[in-house]
């Protein structure tokens, strides 16, 4: 890709199938713009209409500040904004959807709250919704989930209109679906300068949402996955080792007991020439909770042992955060 000289802002659009709605989108953009220099960063998520076409035309209308990237199918959402991230040149990067839900006219706005607030990201709020129940009580639930999850006051973190200073969005990487959870991968990455804005959201003008229920579950998994990975993924040992160990001990401590009371049973009965009529062994259900127990401790332990041998032996893996050189 051709380096472009350093401009105020990028605009990155990921979409999937919104061919009625860009041209409209870029116009606004331009109409909010003029007299800056930006770029609008179009990635085509594999789209099955004429969406690339449009992006074309656009392109050719306007060469200097079109940027179009097309998959060759279908990645997702993350990838989109991942690849968007990559190509960005501006010093504020700002991202939305497509389909006219957000406004452009917020962009000059998030910009100067980046700017003049010193932040690293600022996350849009569409405090006022205009979508179905069925989407807005979820998100109300995985909004105030992913709070507590991340530690980051965000009442919106699934609104695509945010702005990020460039560094941020160098430095992280939006896989798999965590377009979701980028204030949490910014977090971690050490940019936790992190604001909030109130957005306008309109109702969707042209085609249908891209995403359906499935995506609260997998909202849902992500998140387990990203809290766990924050915490853990570079000692993985710490939570495996430390709840297999508590499990085996506890396990090993309820087996001690019941073969020792059973021992003692035995030993009674032979001492008074009683006759035996203490339960065999393996008919006392804790027996065998206990033994259970130890298994599963014993597998979580080594389950801790092969993440911490797999995330030390990548070589690949410098997720290490440096936020300053100085003599080279
Ligand atoms: N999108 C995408 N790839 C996908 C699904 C969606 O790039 O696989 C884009 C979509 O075109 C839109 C943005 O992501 O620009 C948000 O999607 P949508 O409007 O369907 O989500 P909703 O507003 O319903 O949450
Ligand atoms: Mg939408």
């Amino acid at each position: 890709m051709k380096e472009r000289p350093s401009i105020d802002l990028s605009i990155v659009v990921p979409l999937y199938n919104e061919e009625e709605s860009l041209p409209e989108l870029k116009a606004w953009i331009d109409r909010v713009l003029v007299g800056r220099t930006y770029e609008v960063v179009f990635v085509d998520d594999g789209s099955r209409d004429g969406s690339w076409e449009v992006i074309s035309a656009l392109h050719a209308a306007d060469p200097d500040r079109v940027v179009g990237l097309r998959f060759a199918r279908n990645y997702g959402k993350s990838a989109g904004l991942h690849m968007g991230f990559q190509a960005a040149q501006g010093r504020v990067v700002i991202t939305m959807d497509a389909d006219l839900q957000d406004s452009p006219d917020e962009i000059l706005p998030l910009e100067k709250q980046v700017l003049e607030g010193g932040l690293d990201l600022v996350s849009g709020w569409k405090k006022k919704r205009h979508d179905p129940l069925s989407k807005t009580i979820p998100t109300k639930l995985y909004n105030w989930a992913t709070r507590k999850v991340s530690g980051i006051e965000l009442h919106d973190f699934n609104c695509g209109l945010k702005a990020y200073r460039r560094e941020v969005i160098k430095a992280i990487e939006v896989q798999g679906e965590m377009h979701r959870y980028i204030p949490m991968l910014a977090k971690n990455a050490g940019f936790d300068r992190i604001g909030e804005r109130v957005v306008q959201h309109q109702a969707r003008k042209y085609g249908s949402s891209k995403f359906g229920l499935e995506r609260f579950v997998n909202g849902f998994l992500d998140l387990m996955t990203i809290g766990f990975m924050s915490r853990f993924s570079r000692k993985p040992m710490h939570l495996f080792g430390a709840l297999g160990s508590v499990m085996f001990l506890i396990s090993a401590l309820g087996l001690t007991v019941v073969v020792g009371m059973k021992l003692i049973a035995m030993i009674e009965v032979s001492m008074t020439g009683g006759e035996h009529v203490a339960k065999n062994i393996t008919e006392i259900s804790a027996f065998y909770i206990s033994l259970a127990g130890m298994i599963l401790g014993a597998q979580f332990f080594l389950a801790g042992f092969l993440a911490e041998m797999i995330s030390r032996s990548d070589p690949s893996r410098s997720d290490y955060m440096v936020a300053e050189t100085t003599g080279r």
